[in-house]
């Protein structure tokens, strides 16, 4: 009995140890698709949410009522509801914050648009991300959407670990519909490496200002190329140390209540934190297609 209890106590503390070095990721998407407009939008869906099923994620989405159409894009959104992952607020029109011609009121309009059409799916929560991340490219408005928020029971559904899938997606797209196989084959692979290399950056970043490895909530859409690629990049996570909790798990870190004073406020709320204790040689935008189109013009990937 004695030597059991003393194999289970090993066993504790070895798991313990190793869990509590092993950094942690949780995975959210934006926009929602339509299939009035994506021919392909059921099957990406359907694509996605089985290899989430799969590899045992549970998985956070953000609609945009302009990205998803019509009833036929929310009843893919309920496809994600009844597989048990949690639906947020991604805004009505998708316009950014940070867009001198957007009002204040008129973006509050365009949440609550979005709050009215999403709130009667089973796994609502209350919580927003931003378009392009952007938070308001002034104290007004950016002051203004936090006070709303607060008032009105909404959390910031802030990323840690921001990419550029959108860019790969475009290239991977215009090479599959091109018929070109094996330079997809090659991007696919080359945004793999790219999220692995984003998700080390922003932990690094994490620990130079925090001084640890939050819960990390990764930023990425619903698309043809994460259709195609989200066992791999499960895999590729896995296999350096990642392990995958849900995003209600992740946002239970302290971190997500914080609320950088940087001006235009966003991006990733790592970079936005270490923008605000004045880390050197931040790159603005923190991720953008141009820093990806090099690497992918000398391979000769571009279409
Ligand atoms: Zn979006």
């Amino acid at each position: 009995m004695s030597t059991i209890l003393r194999t289970l106590s090993l066993l504790t503390s070895v798991f313990l140890s190793s869990a509590s070095f092993a950094q942690t990721l949780s995975l959210t998407f934006d926009d929602g698709l339509n299939p009035d407009t994506q021919v392909h939008a059921q099957v990406w869906n359907e694509e996605i949410l089985s290899s989430l099923k799969d590899a045992g994620i549970t998985a956070m989405v953000f609609p945009s009522l302009a990205r998803i159409g019509g009833d036929k894009g929310m009843e893919l959104i309920m496809d994600w509801a009844k597989a048990g992952h949690a639906v947020g607020n991604h805004t009505s029109t998708h316009r950014s914050l940070a867009s001198a011609q957007l009002t204040l009121a008129d973006f509050i309009a365009d949440v609550e648009e979005a709050d009215a059409a999403l709130r009667h799916v089973p796994t609502w929560l209350p919580m927003l991300r931003f378009p392009y991340l952007k938070e308001g490219d002034t104290l007004e408005k950016r002051d203004g959407i936090r006070s709303w928020m607060r008032s009105n029971g909404y959390k910031p559904a802030s990323v840690s670990i921001d990419a550029s899938d959108w860019y790969y997606n475009q290239i991977y797209s215009a090479l599959s519909r091109d018929g070109s196989h094996d330079k997809a084959a090659r991007v696919k692979s080359a945004y793999i490496e790219h999220l692995l290399d984003r998700a080390s950056y922003y932990d690094g970043l994490a620990k130079q200002v925090l001084g640890r490895s939050p819960s990390h909530v990764m930023l990425l859409h619903t698309n043809e190329l994460n259709a195609a690629s989200l066992p791999d990049i499960v895999a590729a996570f896995r296999v350096h140390g990642w392990v995958f909790v849900s995003p209600q798990t992740a946002f239970d870190d302290p971190i997500y209540a914080s609320q950088p004073d940087t001006l235009p406020a966003g991006e990733s709320l790592i970079w936005a934190s270490a923008k605000a204790h004045g880390v050197p040689g931040l790159r603005y935008p923190a991720e953008d297609s141009v820093y990806e189109e090099p690497r992918l013009r000398s391979e000769a990937l571009l279409p």
